[in-house]
């Protein structure tokens, strides 16, 4: 059965792909000719996931999901959170927003943090909601070169090496997204077999 990612994200689709039932087919909106840029200007994260998702049901009137992310420090009062990847200017640059994080940490020692990724179901008529957080620490400075975004400065809790340093299998270990997916996934193995 088709399910519409509100996204043109071909790679995170596939991602998502390999962890569902096979009798759920992602289809991007880019595979569906659908080219622009749905809007992100909702003041939170679970906001902009929903919004993404109801624009996408309300288009298509079909089964669909959406994700939103963002990278919540407590000392910044929960900054960057949904504004995360343009914090540090329309560029959507993650050297400059990373910089620009650390800048404001510089006289800060607690230097927790959380990602939070929030998924936005559409299945049969019914909406959803499933999140996914770890929790870690700024680091002081950028290390590893794997992953994207913030990865290079956010250690995750009980690790020394940043997410920039693991693999993509390691990181999927304990990451907000694959987190969440295990939530969306548990949902449709607990449907009746199709
Ligand atoms: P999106 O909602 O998945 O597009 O994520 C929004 C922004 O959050 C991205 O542009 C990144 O800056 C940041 N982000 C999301 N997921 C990750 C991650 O797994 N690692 C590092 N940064 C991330």
């Amino acid at each position: 059965m088709k399910l519409i990612f509100a996204s043109h994200n071909a790679h995170k689709a596939s991602e998502i792909q390999s962890i569902l039932p096979s009798w759920i087919e992602i289809v991007t909106l880019s595979e569906l000719n659908y080219l622009d840029e749905i809007p992100e200007n909702e003041p939170t994260i679970e906001g902009n996931s929903q919004f993404k998702a109801r624009f996408v049901q309300h288009k298509f009137e079909q089964n669909c999901f959406a994700d939103d992310t963002g990278l919540e420090i407590f000392a910044l009062n929960g900054r960057p959170g949904v504004h995360s990847a343009r914090y540090a200017g329309e560029q959507r640059d993650s050297n400059d927003n990373m910089d620009k994080v650390m800048m404001e940490l510089e006289s800060c020692s607690n230097r927790s943090a959380q990602f939070k990724t929030v998924i936005t179901l559409f299945w049969e008529g019914l909406e959803y909601q499933f999140e996914g957080i770890v929790r870690g620490n700024i680091s002081r400075e950028k290390t590893g070169s794997e992953g994207f975004g913030y990865d290079p400065i956010f250690i995750p809790e009980g690790e020394t090496r940043s997410f920039a340093e693991m693999t993509l299998a390691e990181k999927n270990n304990f990451s907000h997204r694959a987190r969440a997916i295990e939530k969306l996934v548990a949902f449709f193995n607990t449907l009746p077999n199709h």
